[in-house]
């Protein structure tokens, strides 16, 4: 059997990886600011994750919801204490798609509604539920319910009222910072007036951080930078440093009932014990304020003329705009200088690096960066 074949596949085989450095299969060393599409969090195979998920294996892998799980009350607790959001509950699935579903669905039991308000060039994942809330045509597909979804402009404060005050609005969902729609920032304004509409208007406001949270922009999530509180945080990528694992932080003005939400494989113990290791390491090694310094330091030092246009972003969550397709420069610099970029469409470089990344190490994209432009 072959496989089914949706993947576009770079010319590179990972065998091996230790902090922020890749081996492939023959040998050679890459440096890596795509972090696995921003789910290494911590570093590949950090030694505390390892023993952790070891350990964990060799006591007991996997049970059902069914019985109680120590592990996800002990995970519930420091989520909230490293968060702020102790006053608030989790419930543990297996991705950011399924996270944002279960956002969704919570919302519409709680107000009885069921329209939702997106934004547009968001990404909220792929499952029917999620790219239903997904503004990119490439990946929607016919059996999703786009016609319950409104999508308007980021920053728009406006257009969401006038879309609230028609009435029916379950949920507003809004990305922490917007990211495979290409770096964009909801201000910290806009966020604010999200805030105020939803509360006149009984509509839930959900904070997607599946890709910006977790530290990534110095804070634990994004939207934290504005001060606001959302009723519904959503989780995944970095959580678990690569092993599936997502999840939602639910604001104490919903009440929990049997049989609401439900999963598998949401929060068992493998994946428990690698979100608890996880968030050690991030305290201990201090990678919030790491991802936020180092990021800074790449944004200052980047050119700001030339072929760039803009750089935008927060802390490790970083894209740099051309005016040209950046396939090449991508391409150049994975093959040519052994380096793992991502992208946002087809004119942005985006940097995903694991929160760890040094200085030395941005220092060594920096160059070989340079040295591509240039070229
Ligand atoms: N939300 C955001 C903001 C994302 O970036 C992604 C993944 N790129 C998702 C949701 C979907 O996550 P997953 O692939 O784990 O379902």
């Amino acid at each position: 059997m072959e496989l089914f074949d949706v993947y576009s596949l770079f010319n590179v085989t990972p065998v091996r990886a230790q902090g922020c450095t890749v081996w492939d299969d023959k040998g050679q060393e890459y440096l890596d600011l795509y972090g696995g599409h921003a789910v290494i969090s911590v570093g590949h195979c950090h030694p505390h994750y390892v023993a952790a998920l070891t350990e964990q294996l060799n006591k007991i892998g996997f049970y059902s919801n069914s019985v109680r799980n120590p592990l996800q009350e002990e995970l519930a607790r420091r989520i909230g204490e490293v968060s702020g959001y102790d006053d608030y509950t989790l419930f543990l699935d297996n991705s950011g798609a399924e996270s944002n579903e279960n956002a969704a669905k919570l919302a519409s039991f709680h107000t009885g509604k069921d329209r939702i308000i997106a934004f547009r060039r968001s990404f909220h994942g792929r499952t029917s539920g999620a790219v239903a809330l997904t503004d990119n045509p490439a990946i929607v597909s016919p059996f999703n319910a786009h016609h319950r979804v409104t999508f308007v402009d980021l920053n728009d404060g406006d257009a969401v009222a006038d879309e609230l005050a028609k009435g029916g609005v379950a949920a507003v969902i809004v990305e922490g910072i917007q990211g495979c729609g290409g770096i964009h920032l909801p201000s910290s304004g806009f966020l604010q007036a999200l805030r105020r509409l939803c509360d006149r208007y009984g509509a839930v406001l959900i904070l997607d951080e599946v890709q910006s949270g977790y530290g990534r922009t110095g804070k634990f999530f994004a939207h934290q930078w504005s001060g606001i509180r959302p009723d519904i945080i959503t989780m995944g990528k970095g959580i678990a440093n690569g092993f599936p694992c997502g999840g939602i932080l639910v604001s104490p003005m919903f009440q929990a009932r049997k049989g609401m939400l439900g999963t598998t494989f949401g929060g068992n113990y493998l994946a428990c014990a690698g979100a608890l290791a996880v968030l050690d390491i991030i305290e201990r090694e201090g990678l919030m304020a790491n991802a936020l310094a180092v990021g800074d330091y790449i944004r200052e030092a980047l050119p700001k003329s030339g072929r760039i246009k803009e750089v935008r972003g927060k802390g490790l969550m970083l894209g740099i705009e051309f005016d040209e397709r950046v396939a090449p420069l991508r391409e150049a610099l994975l093959y040519d200088k052994h380096i793992f970029t991502g992208v946002a469409g087809q004119n942005m470089i985006r940097l995903l690096a694991p929160l760890c990344l040094t200085r030395a190490e941005a220092d060594r994209f920096l160059e070989a960066f340079n040295e591509v432009l240039a070229a």
